[in-house]
């Protein structure tokens, strides 16, 4: 490509809405354009980056065995009333009628449409496994936009769905899809990490998240420093919080306490730590069809409650707060709530309370605590792991210091079981001849996320910093005064025969100053800028690396030997 025939218009300013490097940088280098809220175009230098991007996971994705079909952007809503989704997806998914009033969506992700393809097309187990993938748009009404790439509405992602003839085959796949992703986000340069993931709206157990550590991820996530778990802090778990401070010995009773209620409170009064008193949080669930309940969610003082693992353990729909009315309507008292007596609401108990002793706890009754508690009399149910784990907690694999770090997840993987093909009908016939919903699995990767990903991975104050695998172009030769003929020769030769190469290669010849034609270098990213210029009297000339920075003169009789290296 010779620059004075591209389209990449590069700016100095960034839009006012633009705070991330990646935003900024995709948009001054003139890598993509914004036609509105979380709606971008993909210029020509962002859709050469996207298609390398794509073509390494094709490559490994067709590798895998998986085989790569497309999918309508537009499906009929029915698809989605028949498992379910319709109501509960929410308001990220685009609900359209067309001209005679039929309900579609825009497909946020296509379980159901995959399902509706291979239900009565494959009938027999031996016709499976089956892996088919896509890489194409989807459109999600994100409340919140923003960051560019990272958070758009429409975007581009590439989602698999897997189907087999039971659960340990399924297993074997999503193993696969882990090695899968590794070699993906291995190959782009990143570092990563697979992390366990709660299963959210997709549904289904067993999940995996691909986390690319950066401090402007949007996601929490806790490392262990000695091993290799990693966990978003909605499925984090640690090893059970214990201390060396002594417990408050007392028999049970139920104790006067006449203060404003709060843990910090409870514990100056009796002079405690706050590890041994038990925190009530109270919350409304709302399940489907807009039905709602109070439900009480007791964690140690000294914890913080997880919002998602609460959800889930109430099997809502989501958790809101609760004003005071509700909760004196409820029959209960607010700063005085405890587990021992609670009746006529629904209660759960943070599994590391359970079988604790000496613990203080509300008594349901206006100014009085309970002391000398002991967990023992809750039923099973009742527990759940409710609490936030938190930096400086330790591993729940190897005990080593976990910390709270910041990732911005790339891909995700889940076992699905059963749950849309039981729903949706779609079956085939085991060895036994018996008829069995199909075991399925589904397996995300933002692909234009990555885009953006990289650049937050690798920038500086000038611009964005492309590695090898996913740069625009990979050499960028710029001729500093396009007057000279020597240099214009000299340049387009070469040029030409990199091309006759098939090498990835760009020719600044554009009639600006060299100044110019360096900020633009170092703002789109190339990885290496070759400076044909005053030098070239000398039979030099000059290589700069946009990672490292530096400059060394060539000499022309051993530029064949450098640029071998530079590709
Ligand atoms: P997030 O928690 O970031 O919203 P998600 O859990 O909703 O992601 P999935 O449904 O698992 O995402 O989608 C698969 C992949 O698609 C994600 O791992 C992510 O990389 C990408 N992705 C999801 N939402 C967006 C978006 N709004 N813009 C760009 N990429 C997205
Ligand atoms: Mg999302």
């Amino acid at each position: 490509m010779r620059f004075s025939k591209l389209f990449a218009p590069t700016t100095k300013e960034a839009p006012k809405d633009a705070l991330l490097p990646s935003h900024i940088f995709l948009i001054r280098g003139g890598f993509i354009s914004q036609t509105g809220s979380g709606l971008y175009n993909f210029l020509p230098l962002g859709k050469i980056v996207l298609d390398k991007i794509k073509d390494i996971i094709k490559d490994e994705m067709d590798k895998a065995g998986a085989q790569e079909i497309s999918m309508g952007v537009v499906n009929p809503s029915e698809l989605w009333r028949q498992s379910g989704r319709y109501e509960v997806y929410g308001k990220e998914l685009l609900r359209i009628k067309d001209r005679k009033d039929n309900e579609f969506v825009l497909g946020p992700t296509h379980e159901e449409v995959v399902t509706d393809i291979v239900r009565n097309r494959v009938n027999s187990y031996k016709q499976l496994p089956l892996h088919l993938y896509q890489i194409t748009t989807k459109f999600r009404d994100e409340a919140r936009p923003r960051f560019g790439l990272l958070r758009g509405r429409e975007f581009i992602m590439k989602d698999g769905y897997s189907f087999h003839s039971s659960i340990d085959d399924l297993k074997r796949e999503f193993d696969l899809m882990e090695k899968t992703y590794t070699q993906i986000f291995t190959r782009l340069g990143l570092n990563f990490r697979a992390v366990a993931a709660d299963s959210g709206a997709i549904g289904g157990s067993g999940s995996k998240e691909f986390m690319v550590l950066s401090k402007n991820g949007e996601d929490d996530i806790l490392v262990c420093d000695k091993c290799e778990y990693a966990a978003n802090t909605e499925a984090a778990k640690r090893e059970k919080k214990r201390t060396d401070i002594v417990p408050p010995k007392a028999d049970f009773s139920k104790f006067h306490t006449p203060i404003l209620a709060s843990i910090e409170n409870i514990c100056k009064f009796f002079r405690i730590d706050s590890f041994y008193t038990v925190k009530a949080v109270i919350r409304k669930a709302i399940y489907k069809e807009n039905k709602s309940e109070i439900v009480v969610f007791f964690v140690r003082g000294c914890d913080a409650l997880q919002q998602i693992k609460a959800q889930n353990a109430a099997k809502a729909l989501e958790l809101i707060e609760v004003s005071e009315e509700e909760i004196e309507s409820a029959g209960l008292i607010a700063g005085f709530c405890g587990p021992v007596g609670l009746e006529n609401v629904k209660f759960f108990i943070d599994n590391e309370l359970r079988e604790e002793k000496n613990l203080i706890c509300g008594a349901n009754e206006r100014d009085y605590h309970y002391v000398g508690v002991s967990m023992f009399n809750f039923k099973n149910e009742r527990y759940a792991d409710l609490v936030e784990v938190e930096d400086g907690d330790l591993c729940p694999c190897c005990g080593g210091r976990l910390s709270l770090t910041k990732g911005i997840e790339v891909g995700h993987i889940f076992q699905l079981g059963q749950k849309y093909s039981s729903v949706m009908n779609a079956v085939f016939l085991d060895q036994n001849g018996k008829s069995q919903p199909f075991f399925m699995g589904c397996y995300g990767i933002g692909v234009s996320r990555l885009m953006a990903v990289m650049i937050e991975a690798n920038h500086d104050d000038k611009g964005c910093i492309w590695n090898k695998q996913s740069a625009p172009y990979i050499l960028d030769i710029i001729i500093s005064n396009v007057k000279n003929e020597a240099q214009v020769k000299f340049a387009t030769e070469l040029y030409d025969k990199l091309k006759s190469e098939k090498r990835d290669v760009i020719l600044d010849d554009r009639n600006e100053r060299f100044g110019f034609k360096m900020n633009d270098f170092e703002l789109i990213g190339f990885p290496y800028a070759l400076i044909v210029g005053r030098d070239l009297d000398e039979d030099k000339v000059e290589l700069v690396s946009r990672n490292s920075n530096t400059k060394e003169f060539i000499e022309i009789d051993k530029l064949n030997e450098k640029l071998r290296e530079v590709f």
